[in-house]
């Protein structure tokens, strides 16, 4: 005879290998959540517990788990991509599809850690790329399964185990992805809770998390306050901070082009991806063809009065300085337009403005691009190394001319520099190399990958291994 406890627990066995959450339909904090603890204290023991088994473990076998993590990612991309959405109100579903497609296809597997030999006649020096132990990860709100997902597969390709503190505002979509990954360890003979998370992530969990002794690398996707958070913890810290992407249009460039390209760039997710185009700086000669190529790409073109109104919906002004307005950031540009009367539901809203204007300088996270004309290249250069403050993230140019290709990606000194074509080539969509969700300018890590995330060790043998 079995009891009820019995068949309940069979149930859910069943039910769980077909991924369906008894009390959740995936999108809770149910039981079937693997890796999910209520507390951090519980998170921190278990991954420790599981980095312990991980340390046994050979590159075939990370790289079988890193296959399993590739195959649920692409199966549930658009359960993902929904669920995104729906808990957020940010983004777009297709586009979230493509960006969970593009961390299971691109992001780099153990095949990334290259180690370094020396020989001579002394012998043979090797170099190995060992893991960091427990690395704790703190991700956004604008890529949260995709981040989760991205830097699971980096991190435990270089042999690590994760704690991952993630955006209160996104925590179920976050913890689905600790779940699956989760889920893809097990299913790849791997030990469980090596990827671990938090039920409610708060300010006092990434404490808990930053200062626990358990954790020996830190890494955060997010805006500045983040980063410089993390920078001030005393440990070994991976800091991939905010941008504010300019894109230059020269008048060299092909315009349709460019104008199709930037289109598709600046509305990806409603302009969520911190590499997106957020702001156009264009050729007067060229401008009007510009714009009218964009309006045939899907932008809407606001103008007048307009452009203010959208500004008081999008921004607020607090001590002289604007402000994003948190509950537009992501939203579709029809939502936009809707709220100013009119009824259109293009991808993008395209205005004109001056270049102090804060839709250029203020990183909006918005489908709306401001175009700015500038009279020639050095102009152009000037405004927009002033618009990207800094961050040396991303920046883009539409150009045949190699002199501004150059001294564009010279003045700008950004770690990502697309030249004639969408922003999200930077990022292995429709370019070449690797794909990541956390691009580390601040700490110069770059794009991160597998390798960002070693300790470098050197093994000696003298006078011997060296057989020429
Ligand atoms: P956010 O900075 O509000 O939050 C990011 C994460 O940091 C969240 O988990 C949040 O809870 C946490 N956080 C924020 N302040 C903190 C603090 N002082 N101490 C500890 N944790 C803190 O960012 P968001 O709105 O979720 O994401 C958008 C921002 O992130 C944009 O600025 C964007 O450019 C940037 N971003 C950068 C990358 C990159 O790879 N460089 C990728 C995605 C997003």
């Amino acid at each position: 005879m079995i009891d009820e406890k019995q068949i309940s627990e069979i149930v859910r066995s069943v039910l769980d290998s077909a991924n369906i959450h008894t009390s959740c339909g995936g999108n809770c904090k149910c039981k079937s959540k693997r890796g999910v603890f209520e507390s951090m204290t519980e998170a921190l023991e278990a991954v420790q517990k599981a980095y312990t088994q991980y340390r046994q473990y050979t590159l075939e076998q990370r790289e079988h788990i890193i296959a399993k993590i590739r195959e649920l990612t692409l199966n549930e991309a658009e359960e993902m991509a929904k669920l995104g959405v729906e808990e957020t109100g940010m983004g777009r579903v297709t586009d979230k599809i493509i960006k969970h497609q593009l961390v299971a296809n691109k992001t780099p597997g153990t095949e990334d850690l290259e180690p370094r030999v020396f020989t001579g006649d002394r012998g043979m020096t090797l170099v190995e790329m060992a893991p960091y132990g427990v690395i704790g990860s703190i991700t956004p709100s604008t890529n949260p399964s995709e981040t989760v997902i991205c830097n699971s597969i980096g991190m435990l390709a270089a042999g690590n185990g994760v704690v991952f503190n993630p955006h209160p505002n996104a925590k179920k979509i976050a913890n689905y992805a600790v779940d699956l990954v989760n889920r893809a360890i097990l299913e790849a003979g791997g030990p469980e809770n090596l990827v671990v998370s938090v039920v409610n992530p708060t300010m006092d969990s990434s404490k808990e998390m930053m200062e626990s002794p358990i954790v020996k690398m830190l890494v955060a996707t997010g805006g500045p306050g983040v980063v410089r958070t993390l920078l001030s913890s005393g440990k070994k810290a991976i800091g991939a901070g905010a941008g504010n992407p300019p894109v230059i249009v020269d008048n060299t460039a092909d315009i349709a082009k460019a104008a199709k390209d930037i289109v598709a760039g600046a509305s990806f997710d409603n302009n969520l991806p911190c590499i997106a185009e957020k702001e156009c700086f264009v050729f007067s000669d060229v401008a009007d063809q510009l714009i009218r190529n964009m309006c045939d790409n899907g932008a809407y073109l606001l103008r007048g009065d307009q452009v203010n109104k959208l500004r008081d919906i999008a921004l607020m002004e607090k001590n002289g300085k604007y402000q994003i307005q948190k509950d537009w950031v992501g939203r579709d540009a029809g939502k936009f337009l809707k709220e100013l009367g009119i009824d259109a539901d293009p991808r993008l809203i395209i205005c004109e403005t001056d270049a102090n204007h804060p839709f250029v300088q203020v990183e909006m996270m918005m489908p709306i691009l401001p175009i700015v004309r500038v009279k020639d290249i050095d102009e152009a250069i000037t405004l927009a190394v002033a618009a990207e403050h800094g961050n040396r993230h991303s920046a883009h140019i539409h150009s045949k001319n190699i002199d501004n290709l150059t001294k564009f990606a010279r003045a700008v000194e950004t770690t990502i520099f697309v030249k004639n074509a969408p922003s999200y080539a930077g990022i292995g969509a429709g370019g070449e190399g690797y794909t990541t969700f956390t691009i580390a300018g601040p700490t110069g890590e770059g794009l991160t990958a597998a390798h960002s995330f070693t300790r470098a060790r050197r093994c000696v043998m003298v006078d011997g291994l060296h057989i020429v």
